[in-house]
């Protein structure tokens, strides 16, 4: 994991994107009901996290693409598994099972997909001073 004084990392580890130090949610990602609880600007430095009403929609085009990363990502190893004889797939004959595997993992993975959507969607919009 990067460090959390870099952009990246603070963007990785949902970190503010003006001073890399403060939360940007107020729970754990699995706490399913507070998912994207949020505190209206950093405990650290104040930086406003409710920019204006519906700032977070477009977090949801991040989330779409992560989201078709995650599937192309699980086409990749489960076609390398194919490759090295740990077990056998072929996308065409296993439709069923690629598409049971990708939805259980997208279910699963959500919320830290949400939070990593959002992440990146502020940090796209806000400037380190
Ligand atoms: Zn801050």
């Amino acid at each position: 994991m990067p460090q959390k004084n870099t952009r990246l990392g603070a963007l990785l580890n949902n970190r503010c994107p003006t001073c890399y130090d403060g939360r940007l949610f107020n729970a754990p990602a699995y706490s399913l009901n507070r998912v994207i609880d949020m505190p209206a600007a950093c405990p650290v430095c104040g930086e406003d996290f409710m920019r204006e009403p519906g700032f977070y929609f477009g977090a949801a085009y991040v989330s779409y693409a992560l989201s078709v990363a995650l599937w192309i990502a699980l086409l990749v190893v489960l076609t390398c598994f194919d490759l090295w004889g740990l077990m056998t797939f072929s996308f065409f004959d296993d439709v069923p099972f690629f598409l049971i595997t990708g939805v259980v993992l997208v279910v699963v993975l959500m919320p830290l997909l949400v939070r990593l959507s959002r992440s990146i969607w502020l940090h796209m919009f806000t400037r380190r001073r």
